[in-house]
């Protein structure tokens, strides 16, 4: 079978994700591969397809024993041999595995970097004829990063070995750790590279100036109830405490932390992957062993350390596919923070350089003035048109011309000699005679009393926006006063201008709006399919994801498939799961549509009632199209029913009530059924 229809029957998929083919093929055909791609970019397929394709074993090095169960699930779940040797294996499951060796079954091998250290290993490997290698996380084995894994620096030796293709991937983009990789997976010999773009197209960014924080948090969490997502903060404290506020506002919540016993984050990282709609508030120690592809929503409730981290961290949302949501929050006290764990740090100057300038990217992202994602994405090198899915898209910011209110708050910062914080220099500008004021004489200085115009809380966003735009920073040799830097010597000699935003202080008493993933009329097919799938997966003790992802059962609530066939058609029902899943999802939809629906009954004896009908059969031969090739499509009940009431209708009309995808499909026959009977 080629590539593109195992694609559709083994793992239910139209199409491929971009970048997705490329790499299927060069894998396949036996090329040394470097892939980059963006968490939820879909790597695991780049690999698992060229698996199915090639003779023999594939061996997957993976970090992770968790990670590496479910996928080995999953893929069992698709029908596909596969099986993992670690350390948590059951006698059984280890069984099982050397005798799907033996008969020739197995397809995919996964195992931990550590096995390589074992002497018997690499002969084990030559012998049960291993055709490939994947690496997954590549960026493990650059001593750079945090996520180093001295083991991965054997999987060089394992190639040398088994003299086979080898295929790497990893979301790490930076120049530094792909060169890293290069060298030590494949000894300098230069793999074909792809590089895929950085864009998350379903990730809605926003950020926002920490005010009342936990209230902004737990907001943000009401208006999404049900959903799982993750709170990110800053310190180990702070996880506790926001889980507990979120437990107290009615939502299952935890918290994790690298200071909690290894066996308790093991414990946290299997709830949130298994348990639908959980809350895991963490630090950043939580990461490398979350895979579930439908976390909704990212939050964090202080500024990340850099723009790298900040698109990994918002990176675990959504990688179904499906729409998805992340806020950040920052402050000036997060600015200090971040800069003096640079400034404090043991790295050398130039790294500390380099930490300063992505710190630097990350906080002109923060004070954008236009679309967060043509800012970020500038940041990786590419350069998209404005995404209509920001918070700047959606509301412009509300700017001002801040040239004048910088170069004041510069005159006080160098008129007190740079010993000073934010919270002084602002009751110089506002001429507040405090003691700190009358003991140093500042009220005698030119520059006291000279910013009336605002008030604090606005002078504080303009000293915040000045350390965005690191035209000032915090010097920790002088407790967190803050100096000017060279960038800010332009707008002090008039050479140059400064637009600013004002912050818009939303009010905190507004109710959350909860936001749905699909229309109104959807919205109960969509709880009754997740109900559904529910039960399936604790009956089958999966993770509910792994039966259908939260991206099928939203497109099954839209397209209402009516058949098996056109189940088919929807977007991660491959054969294996079709069988399995398929009637039973089918009978919650057919239930929400057949012609004795409750909503019909309401009709019966009226005219409506036999509309009603027609419309039901109309709507089933045209459900695929007039060509029988569409996507398949339908209306709800109570959609068909306001039709088969309406009077005099036009498409107008119809669209008002169907919408256009559906009044595109069915409208010119809706309005035949209509006039025929009017
Ligand atoms: P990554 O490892 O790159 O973060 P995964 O391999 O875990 O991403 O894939 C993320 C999600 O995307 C998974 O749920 C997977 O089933 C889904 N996916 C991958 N490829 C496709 C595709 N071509 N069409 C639809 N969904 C896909
Ligand atoms: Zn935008």
């Amino acid at each position: 079978m080629t590539a593109q229809a195992l694609l559709k029957d083994v793992f239910g998929f139209d199409d491929f994700r971009p970048g997705q083919a490329e790499i299927v093929d060069a894998v396949a055909q036996g090329d040394n591969v470097l892939a980059i791609m963006p968490t939820g970019g879909g790597k695991s397929l780049c690999f698992q397809l060229p698996a199915l394709i090639r003779q023999g074993v594939t061996v997957v090095i993976s970090p992770l024993i968790a990670l590496m169960r479910d996928q080995v699930r999953a893929l069992q779940e698709v029908g596909v041999t596969a099986g993992a040797l670690t350390s948590g294996n059951t006698p059984e499951e280890t069984d099982q595995v050397w005798q799907a060796l033996e008969d020739g079954r197995l397809k995919l091998l996964y195992m931990a970097p550590e096995r390589l250290a074992t002497g018997s290993t690499i002969g084990m490997l030559r012998r049960i004829g291993v055709s490939l290698i994947a690496v997954d996380e590549a960026h493990c084995v650059s001593q750079w990063g945090h996520d180093f894994r001295p083991d991965y620096l054997r999987i060089g030796e394992l190639r040398r070995a088994l003299d086979v293709p080898l295929a790497a991937f990893t979301a790490t983009a930076d120049a530094e750790t792909r060169v890293e990789i290069v060298q030590k997976l494949f000894d300098g010999g230069e793999p074909r590279s792809f590089l895929r773009g950085f864009d998350r197209p379903n990730l809605h960014l926003a950020f926002a100036a920490k005010n009342q924080p936990r209230q902004q948090i737990l907001q943000f969490a009401a208006a999404r109830k049900g959903q799982s997502g993750i709170v990110y903060c800053g310190t180990r404290a702070k996880t506790e405490g926001l889980a507990r506020a979120l437990r107290e506002a009615g939502h299952p919540a935890i918290h994790y932390h690298g200071g909690m016993e290894a066996e308790d984050r093991r414990i946290a990282e299997t709830r949130f992957q298994r348990e639908d709609g959980l809350i895991v508030v963490a630090t950043v120690a939580f990461g490398m062993g979350v895979d579930k592809p439908d976390v909704r929503w990212v939050a964090h409730a202080d500024l990340p350390k850099s723009i790298e981290a900040y698109y990994q961290e918002i990176g675990r949302a959504g990688r179904d596919g499906a729409p998805a949501e992340t806020l950040t929050l920052f402050g000036p006290e997060d600015i200090k923070l971040r800069r003096s764990q640079i400034d404090e740090g043991l790295a050398p100057p130039e790294r500390r350089m380099a930490d300063h300038a992505r710190l630097n990217a990350l906080l002109g992202l923060a004070e954008a003035l236009e679309c967060r994602r043509i800012n970020l994405l500038a940041y990786f090198g590419e350069n998209p048109s404005a995404c209509n899915h920001c918070d700047l898209c959606d509301t412009p910011a509300d700017t001002f011309d801040g040239t004048t209110a910088v170069r004041k708050a510069l005159s006080a910062i160098l008129r007190t000699e740079e010993w000073f914080g934010a919270g002084h220099l602002i009751d110089i500008l506002l001429g507040n005679e405090t003691d700190k004021i009358r003991a140093r004489g500042h009220a005698s200085l030119p520059t006291f009393g000279v910013g009336t115009e605002y008030d604090r809380r606005q002078w504080q966003a303009v000293f915040r926006q000045m350390m965005g735009h690191d035209l000032i920073r915090p010097d920790p040799e002088r407790h967190g006063a803050l100096r000017m830097t060279d960038r800010a010597l332009p707008i002090l000699r008039d050479q140059d201008t400064i637009t600013l935003r004002r912050d818009t202080i939303r009010s905190a008493k507004r109710g959350p709006v909860v936001k749905a993933l699909v229309t109104e009329e959807d919205a109960p097919l969509l709880s009754a399919l997740k109900a559904k799938r529910r039960a399936l997966a604790e009956a089958a003790k999966l993770p509910a994801y792994m039966v259908f992802n939260d991206k099928t059962l939203i497109e099954m609530a839209e397209q209402r498939p009516l058949t098996l066939d056109q189940m088919a058609g929807i977007t991660g029902v491959g054969a294996k799961k079709l069988q399995t899943y398929g009637d039973a999802f089918l009978s919650v939809i057919t239930g929400a549509s057949e012609p004795m629906h409750p909503t019909r009954m309401k009709l019966a004896g009226q005219d409506a009632g036999a509309i009603y009908d027609r419309l039901i059969e109309i709507q089933s031969q045209l459900s695929r199209g007039s060509e029988g090739t569409d996507k398949p499509l339908s209306c709800s009940a109570s959609q068909l029913s306001k039709v088969a009431k309406l009077r005099n209708a036009d498409e107008r009309a119809l669209e008002h009530v169907l919408g256009d995808k559906r009044t595109e499909r069915f409208g010119a026959a809706f309005l035949d059924v209509l006039r025929e009977a009017g």
